[in-house]
């Protein structure tokens, strides 16, 4: 529900972040990034699973995708029946996904008369949607093999925080352009078109986010770029192609900050 009380379609952030792990995790395997034992068998537990890594430094050094996608681990008291006493330990998502919303202007969804053949034929409805969709993500790509509670580098061979940022990025962009749901045996969703900005920046701080819902949104993320400087940069993409070539070119040339308080050696 909109604000303005408009009903619309929404697709969950949390299946498209599910999604990103899933092919997040073929990448880190292809590029030699290690993973804990609990995401290299896709337990979406992470190191909170049994018999996981129990420490902060062995958690982000042996596992690409509980660097990225976080974990918590819950602390454990003593009164725990198996005597078993631990402290928590926890890592938030570097990469977070907005609903995707349909614009309620541009949304269709039509009943559709479906046969299934079995041992008696059945014949079902089942709904067919069709729409534009607005969604955001935040990628916080200085936070690759950092501990971020506290900012304190963990991971401090830029070589392999590289490796890890640019297998994040390729999955988001494939990810975008070739989207995946519910039955996507006979009913794959597919794109018509995809346009938006990508925005960032290189000091502390946040990039601002903008609803794609707001007409003129990237106008209006381009203004944000110009007040906030030179350690903002706002690309715009208008089609598929465009934003695969950003996407690909962030992927290969660039990659994450270090924290401020830390001084390469
Ligand atoms: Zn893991």
């Amino acid at each position: 529900l909109l604000a303005d009380g408009t009903e619309t379609d929404a697709l969950s952030g949390d299946i498209f972040k599910q999604h990103h792990a899933s092919l997040v995790s073929g990448y880190f395997e292809a590029n030699n990034v290690p993973l804990c034992l609990a995401c290299s068998k896709r337990n979406v537990l992470r190191s909170a699973a049994p018999g996981s890594y129990s420490n902060m430094t062995d958690i982000l050094l042996n596992c690409g995708l509980c660097d990225t996608h976080g974990f918590m681990v819950t602390t454990k008291n003593k009164s725990d029946e198996n005597g078993e006493k631990r402290e928590g330990i926890a890592k938030h998502s570097l990469i977070e996904f907005s609903m995707a919303l349909a614009d309620p202007k541009y949304f269709a969804e039509s009943a559709q008369l479906h046969t299934r053949t079995g041992e008696s034929q059945m014949i079902m409805t089942i709904s067919g949607r069709s729409g534009e969709y607005a969604m955001c993500v935040r990628y916080t790509a200085a936070g690759v093999g950092v501990d971020t509670q506290t900012w304190k580098i963990i991971l401090k061979d830029q070589s392999k925080r590289i490796i890890r940022h640019k297998s994040i990025l390729l999955a988001l962009r494939d990810q975008l352009l070739s989207p995946t749901g519910a039955m996507t045996t006979w009913q794959l969703p597919h794109l018509a078109g995809l346009s938006g900005s990508i925005i960032y920046i290189e000091q502390v701080g946040r990039a601002p986010i903008f609803s794609p819902l707001q007409s003129g949104f990237q106008d209006t993320l381009e203004k944000l770029g110009k007040i906030l400087g030179d350690q903002c940069t706002v690309y715009r993409f208008e089609n598929i192609v465009e934003f695969t070539e950003l996407m690909t070119m962030l992927a290969n040339e660039t990659e994450p900050s270090y924290p401020s308080t830390y001084k390469e050696m």
